[in-house]
């Protein structure tokens, strides 16, 4: 089932009360000069992708961000067992589940990287509840994929989603030399990686930060010391 869509772009609504209509037939003139819903989230335009990327590329940005990883578990085992067509049938319910459950949340799909999908919170639409509205869409995540990989695995196997939360201040902007990407770089992308490859299959790991800022919504957990690659201290990660 698909989430409902906003008819007009909620970026250029946000930043510069601006209706662009991205929907219906009131739409057609703008899809003439171009604007069309953006790919990394069909709430925003492709006005705003490219009013982003022109403020990156002149200077990175720092924003107060929550980053998402969500990681397919179990996929490589079961990839030698199904046919190519219920593997690409598989991810491909995978990557939905993931984008609905970001978009709902007013997050950015920013990257799908083999079987794991990069979320970004607070940017460019901007939302004060960020660290809520990203435990929100890992859970919905967690509730919604198993219906559909049930359905696909069959007997096959198990497949889960290992998922992984940070919150802070990360630097936004093009990187990379070969393949020029818009994306957010720091330690809470890193951490939120490392949380995500704690995770086991169906749960969901935050850091202090994220339990902190979102407890007042999602509820408390309790947190247990993580040793984790790159990170000198033990991390508490709690399960959300
Ligand atoms: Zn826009």
């Amino acid at each position: 089932v698909a989430a409902r869509r906003s008819v007009i772009c909620k970026g250029c609504w946000q930043q510069l009360r601006l209706p662009i209509l991205l929907r219906g037939p009131a739409s057609a003139p703008f899809r003439v000069v171009g604007i069309r819903p953006s790919r990394m989230n069909p709430n925003t335009c492709t006005v705003c992708e490219l009013m982003f990327t022109r403020v990156m590329r002149a200077r990175k940005i720092a924003v107060d961000v929550t980053v998402l990883f969500a990681d397919l578990r179990g996929y490589t085992a079961l990839s030698e067992k199904l046919s190519p067509e219920d593997v690409s049938e598989l991810l491909d319910a995978f990557y939905d589940e993931c984008a609905e459950a970001i978009w709902s949340h007013d997050g950015l799909l920013n990257k799908t990287i083999g079987d794991a999908v990069m979320a970004v919170f607070n940017f460019p639409i901007r939302r004060d509840g960020h660290a809520t509205n990203a435990v929100l869409a890992a859970r919905r995540i967690q509730q919604q994929f198993p219906l559909r990989a049930g359905a696909l695995a069959g007997s096959q196997g198990n497949v889960g989603v290992g998922i992984g939360i940070d919150s802070g201040e990360v630097s936004f902007g093009e990187f990379g030399r070969a393949h020029r990407d818009l994306t957010a770089i720091g330690t809470v992308v890193n951490l939120a990686a490392r949380a995500q490859s704690e995770a086991a299959a169906g749960q969901i790991l935050i850091t202090r930060s994220v339990h902190d800022r979102a407890l007042a919504d999602v509820g408390a957990a309790t947190a247990s010391d993580h040793v984790l690659k790159g990170f000198e201290h033990p991390v508490p990660l709690y399960a959300a």
